[in-house]
């Protein structure tokens, strides 16, 4: 398949939907992009490469760092994992506090925020003061890229801003699901949010997803294959919190998206994409992104389903 001709149909088709959605503004750092840019790879897993628009640019990764602190912890810690962390959809906003206090300071899943936070905590548990650096590391070692940085504007912005976020760590302390400082917890959460990537090194990063946990660029296994069955199945079902039913229904692959406006999805045995567009619908996910992976698996007929 022409996987270039598909992309430059997108391009073509999507431009109507740039101009739909608003920008993340809950930061300044996140509200002065440029609103209307698209950029999406493709990435297969005999590395060809194909991308449209402006697919070098870096943006905030956001919540997509979920993916990567996931792989981490249960790379570490196993089903143990579980118990602080479920695996169900919320059907709740990424930020809701409302069920993490009827569920005990158990949050529902690791790609919601409360689930990340704990996922966050149980790294710092293991790497302590070393656990961003081990992050970051782990991120340019599967991407074999070792530019990949974090954006410091967007990390001290978060912290002043996030009061949300402050109150779960809080929350989910006084349940006793939380084993660090909540500081050191929350510092480094906002700190793994603030990495800046473009869709080509999130595309290869995706790359073991889509290979039964290994990853082709290297030819090293990252993780076995039924834990990475567990992340993709994770990523189908809670990677777009409230929206994850209709992010499965129209595109039909495991994604994860964050609110700087990425998605990155997952064609098993076949190939990974990135998909950035910043302005985001209801639910805090790219709009036009959403609108441009419903396209590729129409045209491809690649979704799982
Ligand atoms: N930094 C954001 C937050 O914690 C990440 C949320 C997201 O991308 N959905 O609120």
């Amino acid at each position: 398949m022409n996987y270039q001709v598909v992309l430059d149909e997108i391009k073509d088709e999507i431009k109507d939907f740039l101009k739909k959605g608003k920008v993340a503004d809950y930061i300044p750092a996140l509200a002065n992009v440029k609103k209307n840019e698209f950029a999406m790879s493709i990435i297969d897993l005999d590395l060809n490469e194909y991308h449209v628009g402006s697919y070098e640019k870096n943006f905030s990764i956001q919540s997509i760092s979920k993916v990567f602190t996931f792989t981490l912890a249960l790379l570490n810690y196993s089903k143990e994992l579980y118990k602080r962390v479920g695996h169900e959809p919320s059907g709740d906003p990424f930020n809701s506090l409302i069920q993490i206090e009827h569920e005990n300071g158990i949050p529902r899943n690791p790609f919601i925020n409360a689930g990340a936070i704990v996922t966050t905590d149980s790294l710092l548990s293991i790497y302590k003061e070393n656990t961003f650096d081990y992050i970051l590391q782990f991120i340019q070692n599967i991407t074999n890229d070792k530019t990949i940085s974090f954006d410091n504007e967007v990390y001290t912005s978060e912290l002043k801003h996030g009061y949300r976020n402050v109150a779960l760590v809080n929350m989910m302390k006084s349940f006793g699901n939380i084993e660090n400082l909540t500081n050191s917890v929350i510092q480094t959460y906002f700190k793994q949010c603030s990495i800046s990537m473009n869709t080509q090194q999130l595309a290869k990063s995706m790359l073991f997803l889509a290979n039964h946990g290994i990853n082709p660029i290297k030819n090293e296994v990252l993780i076995n294959e039924a834990k990475a069955k567990r992340i993709n199945s994770l990523m189908l079902t809670c990677g777009h919190y409230d929206a994850s039913g209709d992010f499965a229904y129209r595109v039909g692959l495991p994604g994860k998206s964050g609110v700087g406006g990425g998605i990155v999805a997952v064609v098993p045995k076949k190939l990974a994409i990135c998909v950035y567009a910043p302005r985001l619908n209801k639910q805090g996910n790219s709009l036009a992104g959403t609108k441009a992976l419903e396209l590729f698996t129409s045209k491809t007929g690649l979704s799982i389903f």
